[in-house]
């Protein structure tokens, strides 16, 4: 499939970008336009945290795009690589669409960013992200089995391990989470006969000597000193050296005794946007793409980033800055990337990244928030009634909008909702069975898990190599992949199989080092 304009991502930038590209060229444009993002919804970031408190349910934090975006062609999948010489892109759009390859005239980057909390030992392991909605739901669910727990447990240690939770970072995303977890909490345990009368312990772990960075250090002081009084620990200057199921280790010696740890540090640079600039030769700042003041990647006609992954300059107020990742900000240059667009596709001149800066919100809990609006601070009931009423007003969709007020106005008068609606444990392992002749995997594909025969043969092809047949007992892994993460070989069953196939998670895990057994080998 060949577009005029592929746009990579459906968050914020990428998002405003396609609708307001697909509403300028209007309906049956000549122009092809796709939006290709890995969920076929723009998730509502600075909502998150809220879904995690459960004051918002999660389908109120969503939006669909094709609802959205209706003008441009919505893709879902998720991009494995970008060839810049061929202009084309392969994605995944699941099991039976797995190596599906687009090719585009302009392309835009607005994949935001990643989590890797590789640099901190065990966090990777025991820390919960805060990025998606899945990882907000996981984290309600967690936060209710801890109470559920603690409730069981007669020993005063295991119960505090229990009652203790640790957020790290003390940016946004820390600062609304822990509030929203201390709220879920206080107000759920007053529902556990033998909770009643206790408090749980959360605790802000902030690398910085002040909270909300993003927002600045009056302000980010005046959120330490409500979240001290409403009894949310914060500890400043404190770095996470280590993370285990039960403690969680600083670089001062110290360390808490938690069963729960919640990480919202270790923003990353997307790996598909290294790869790009890895083959452009280009240099990124700190792993954004630099562009000019158009979007434009430096040095390139058709190539376009905007939002998270971008470093746009962007003139505050007289002083040239590189734009901060902001949501308010990528939606912004979304829209004025679509407009460029629109310009370049008609052969007009572009228009610079201009924004002035209103202000910014953060909700620190029950009836409380900081503002920087128009230079005027201010915090408390007023500040987080105000943060509220922005963030609906923003929000797409009258429906969306409906369903926020009523969780709201639900949330002011009822309990928050202590139901355990779990998502189903991920289908690591499972099962298949192969026909005559059927093919397992096509050499050249990307590997998405490995097999383990059970009965029959399967037959691996290799160009150049004898046919191998492997029996019962046998492993396909890594020894068949190649350093892109591509088969080696194809895999077919010759006479019926069956395959053990182990996927997801736990693939991710071996892949990254563990062999698995050596493999058995031709058939004599
Ligand atoms: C929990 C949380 C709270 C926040 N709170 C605030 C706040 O209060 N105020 C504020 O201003 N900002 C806040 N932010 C930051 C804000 O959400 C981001 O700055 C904003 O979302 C950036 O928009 P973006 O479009 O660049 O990236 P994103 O919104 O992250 O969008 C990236 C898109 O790319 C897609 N994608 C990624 N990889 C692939 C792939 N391989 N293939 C296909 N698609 C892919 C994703 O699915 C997504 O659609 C918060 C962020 C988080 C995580």
């Amino acid at each position: 499939m060949h577009y005029d304009v592929v746009i990579a991502g459906g968050g914020f930038a990428g998002a405003y970008c396609a609708q307001t590209l697909g509403k300028l060229l209007g309906p049956g444009a000549e122009k092809r336009v796709a939006l290709v993002a890995q969920r076929n919804v723009l998730v509502f970031q600075p909502m998150l945290a809220e879904v995690a408190g459960a004051s918002l349910g999660p389908a109120a934090v969503v939006h669909p795009l094709r609802l959205m975006c209706r003008q441009v062609d919505v893709l879902q999948g998720s991009i494995h690589k970008i060839d810049w010489a061929a202009r084309s892109i392969s994605l995944d759009g699941g099991r039976f669409t797995r190596n599906h390859a687009l090719t585009f005239d302009h392309l835009v980057l607005a994949l935001g960013s990643v989590s890797d909390f590789s640099r901190v030992p065990g966090l990777t392991d025991h820390g919960r992200p805060m990025k998606s909605v899945a990882d907000a739901i996981r984290l309600r669910a967690t936060l209710i089995n801890r109470l559920e727990e603690a409730n069981l447990v007669g020993d005063p240690a295991q119960r505090d391990r229990l009652l203790t939770f640790v957020v790290v970072g003390g940016g946004y995303t820390g600062v609304e989470t822990a509030g929203q977890v201390f709220d879920l909490l206080c107000g759920s345990m007053k529902f556990y006969a033998n909770l009643r009368g206790l408090r749980p312990r959360v605790v802000l772990v902030h690398s910085h000597a002040s909270l909300l960075a993003e927002i600045g250090p009056e302000l980010g002081d005046h959120a330490l000193g409500v979240l001290r009084r409403r009894g949310i620990e914060v500890r400043l200057n404190t770095r996470v050296a280590e993370v285990t199921a039960s403690r969680v280790g600083f670089t001062s010696g110290d360390g808490l005794d938690a069963h729960t740890v919640i990480s919202t540090i270790g923003n990353a640079p997307h790996p598909v946007v290294l790869d790009l600039c890895r083959q452009l030769g280009l240099e990124t700042e700190r792993g954004r793409v630099p562009t000019d003041d158009t979007m434009r990647v430096r040095g390139q006609t058709h190539l376009w980033s905007a939002g998270d992954c971008a470093a746009v300059p962007w003139n505050d107020r007289g002083t040239i800055k590189t734009s901060p990742p902001t949501a308010q900000i990528a939606q912004r240059q979304g829209r004025q990337l679509g407009q460029n667009l629109a310009r370049t596709l008609a052969g007009e001149p572009l228009r610079p990244f201009r924004y002035r800066y209103l202000g910014q919100l953060a909700t620190i809990g029950e009836h409380e928030a900081v503002a920087e609006v128009m230079g005027f601070r201010f915090s408390g009931f007023f500040a987080w009634w105000m943060w509220r009423s922005i963030y609906l007003a923003k929000l797409p969709g009258a429906l969306r909008k409906l369903r926020v007020m009523i969780d709201w106005t639900f949330d002011l008068v009822f309990p928050r909702d202590l139901s355990l609606v779990l998502p189903p444990p991920e289908d690591v392992l499972r099962s298949i069975h192969l026909g005559r002749d059927e093919v397992l995997f096509e050499r050249g594909v990307p590997s998405r898990a490995y097999f383990y025969v059970r009965k029959g043969e399967i037959r691996l092809d290799e160009p150049g190599q004898p046919v191998r047949l492997l029996g019962p007992g046998s492993v396909i892994d890594q020894a068949h992949v190649d350093e892109q993460g591509d088969w080696t070989v194809g895999a077919t069953a010759t006479d019926g199989a069956d395959v053990i196939v182990l996927r997801g998670a736990a693939f991710e895990l071996l892949r990254k080092d563990v062999r698995l057994v050596p493999d058995t080998g031709p058939i004599p």
